[in-house]
């Protein structure tokens, strides 16, 4: 077995000095006046730099198109879930309880 170095708590600790978050910084939008992250595109109006980049208007279709075709399928995958969950064995209930006892302690 290798022997490591001795590693204390202020090694740790400075180490973890740089793992603070930083605060996102927000810029408001030169065209509409709504608050964007700093070097990133619009999401409102879709502008970088007074540039149209991003047709918003077209992805917010898309995204409602995608949300209408895939709800039929999502719903049946749940009722599928909520039908598995409804009806667990014997076994598998004694299996929950014992699990729950052992958290508590
Ligand atoms: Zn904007």
């Amino acid at each position: 077995m290798v022997v490591h170095m001795r590693h204390t708590s202020g090694h740790t600790r400075n180490r973890r000095s740089h793992h603070a978050l930083k605060v996102a910084r927000f810029e408001t939008c030169k065209d509409c006046n709504a608050k964007h992250l700093m070097h990133r595109v619009c999401a409102n109006c879709g502008k970088y730099r007074g540039r149209v980049v991003v047709d918003v208007l077209k992805k917010t279709v898309k995204a409602a198109k995608k949300e209408e075709g895939a709800k039929p399928e999502k719903k049946a995958v749940a009722k599928k879930a909520v039908k598995k969950v409804t009806k667990p064995t014997k076994e598998k209930k004694e299996k929950k309880e014992t699990k729950e006892k052992k958290e508590k302690k």
